[in-house]
């Protein structure tokens, strides 16, 4: 489904990433972890697309399609969803106006027809439910006013509601008590599937307790530096990303 090949990319022509490989299948399911500032986040956007992320060199291969070449929004079109570590809140823009122009936008560009009204009322209903939000955040500008757990779920919502094919997941557990992590990640589990790539972005092992990966990556010094199971993403706890000549305190 992705395969990455020698991704460099520079931010503020600094290089962040410096060759990094990984391919995800459809179907999996899989957790990038690493220090502070190794360049998880500038992965998650330079896969989406964002300006100010530029590729220096490598490839990035999406449903046999390069990926590179695509503008943000066809990559959106085309199934690639990003949740973002900082979701961006729209002063003004209902969430329920933004998700229905997102869904509806995403769907024209694959060829399906619009839903309506009705359709989508009853569609964003039973995914708001199932997050354990209310009506209410749908009425309010988007992410505007929400604490950090609740601009999270707002991310999984979009996400639910959009049902793209292959997902990031920027440290979407950062700032969540025990029982939203529980919501957030029973939502995500629901997205797994045959069809669906899935690459979780994480600075602890905590989440992956809810949504175990069928592979661990460790992100330092712009590479992916080890891959294992879950039992890896329960050794860096323990030992921290010493050994990868990076100090957490630094
Ligand atoms: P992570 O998500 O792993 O914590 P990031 O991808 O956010 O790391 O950041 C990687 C590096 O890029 C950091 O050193 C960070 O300071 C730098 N960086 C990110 N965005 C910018 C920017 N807009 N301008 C300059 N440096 C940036
Ligand atoms: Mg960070
Ligand atoms: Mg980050």
């Amino acid at each position: 489904m992705l395969e990455i090949k020698n991704l460099h990319v520079n931010v503020a022509d600094k290089p962040i990433l410096k060759g990094l490989d990984l391919t995800i299948g459809a179907g999996e399911v899989h957790a990038i972890m690493g220090p502070n500032g190794a360049g998880k986040s500038t992965l998650g956007y330079a896969l989406a697309g964002r300006d100010g992320y530029e590729v220096t060199e490598g490839s990035v291969t999406y449903k046999g399609r390069d990926l590179l070449e695509m503008e943000p929004d066809e990559r959106a079109a085309s199934g690639v969803f990003l949740a973002f570590q900082y979701p961006v809140e729209i002063p003004g823009v209902s969430n329920t106006t933004f998700l229905k122009s997102a869904l509806n936008s995403i769907r024209k560009a694959r060829g399906e027809k619009e839903l309506d009204a009705m359709e989508f009322l009853k569609l964003i209903r039973a995914k708001t439910k199932q997050l354990g939000m209310t009506d209410e955040m749908l009425k309010r500008a988007v992410n505007v006013g929400f604490s950090g757990g609740e601009k999270k779920r707002n991310e999984v919502l979009q996400m639910a509601v959009l049902d793209p094919a292959f997902c990031v997941l920027d440290e979407t557990d950062s700032g969540l008590d025990i029982d939203a992590l529980r919501i957030v990640a029973d939502g995500v589990n629901a997205l797994r599937g045959p069809e669906r790539g899935i690459l979780v972005i994480t600075h602890y092992q905590r989440l992956l307790d809810y949504i175990v990966p069928d592979k661990v990556h460790v992100l330092a010094n712009g590479r992916i530096v080890r891959t294992g199971d879950k039992s890896l993403a329960l050794e860096l706890e323990e030992k921290g990303y010493a050994e990868f000549g990076v100090d957490e305190a630094a």
